[in-house]
């Protein structure tokens, strides 16, 4: 089953943490792209959203404070989570960059550990749907990384969009969302789809979960929600 990974993008000039960053997080799950300027990160953005960005200080075109402006400035990217990379050990410096807008910040040298641990962290608490942790609800357990959903440890069959679906509600428990909210957060904001689809994928999401199919609720008027109770 093909499955859109989470992008996170790196934007960062030396060539050994970039292969060194890249590498521990595929290893982890999610899907990297790395640039090597401020210009370069600027013109991805407009063609890309990625969820989460990692951003050096020191870029040979202009600061990553700068662009760290730059992007929180435009209402279209203003909440991507962004972690500053920094040689800047000194504390203005940090004060600087959480002040701008930064979500966090690594020092460097750092370890591929610490930085996995931060950007886990940070998609946790604010996109808990691209953390790439294993999510359990009553016998559902969904295994983002291996693509796969089981229940009572018996493999379901799941199509893809139920498969995002069920994520992204996993994610989320206990909270309403509209059709219109899980289109853009599920489908994502380029997609043209009627709301109405969203229907047909609850559907076949309650079909797929069988006799846990009570866990998706219609909540009348407003939209759909996981929940136990
Ligand atoms: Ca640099």
């Amino acid at each position: 089953m093909a499955v859109d990974k989470t992008t996170i993008l790196i934007v960062e000039d030396e060539a050994a943490i970039v292969e060194l960053i890249s590498f521990s997080l595929k290893d982890a799950g999610w899907n990297t792209v790395a640039v090597h300027s401020a210009n370069d990160a600027w013109e991805f953005l407009q063609r890309r959203s990625p969820q989460l960005i990692l951003l050096d200080w020191m870029l040979p075109d202009q600061s990553g404070l700068r662009l760290l402006s730059r992007i929180r400035a435009d209402r279209q990217f203003n909440d991507i989570p962004i972690i500053m990379l920094t040689a800047k050990s000194m504390e203005e410096d940090k004060i600087a960059g959480l002040n701008n807008g930064a979500d966090d910040y690594v020092t460097k040298p750092f370890s591929p550990r610490e930085l996995l641990a931060r950007v886990k962290a940070l998609l946790r608490r604010r996109a808990p749907e691209h953390a790439q942790s294993v999510l359990n609800i009553g016998s559902v357990t969904l295994d983002p990384i291996g693509c796969k959903v089981m229940m009572d440890n018996q493999k379901i069959d799941i199509g893809h969009a139920e498969f995002k679906l069920l994520k992204f509600f996993m994610a989320h428990p206990e909270r309403v969302f509209s059709r219109s909210q899980l289109l853009d957060k599920v489908w994502g904001d380029h997609v043209v789809i009627e709301e109405r689809t969203v229907d047909v994928h609850v559907l076949r999401l309650r079909k797929a979960l069988k006799e846990a199919e009570h866990l998706i609720k219609t909540v009348r008027s407003v939209g759909y929600m996981l929940s136990e109770k």
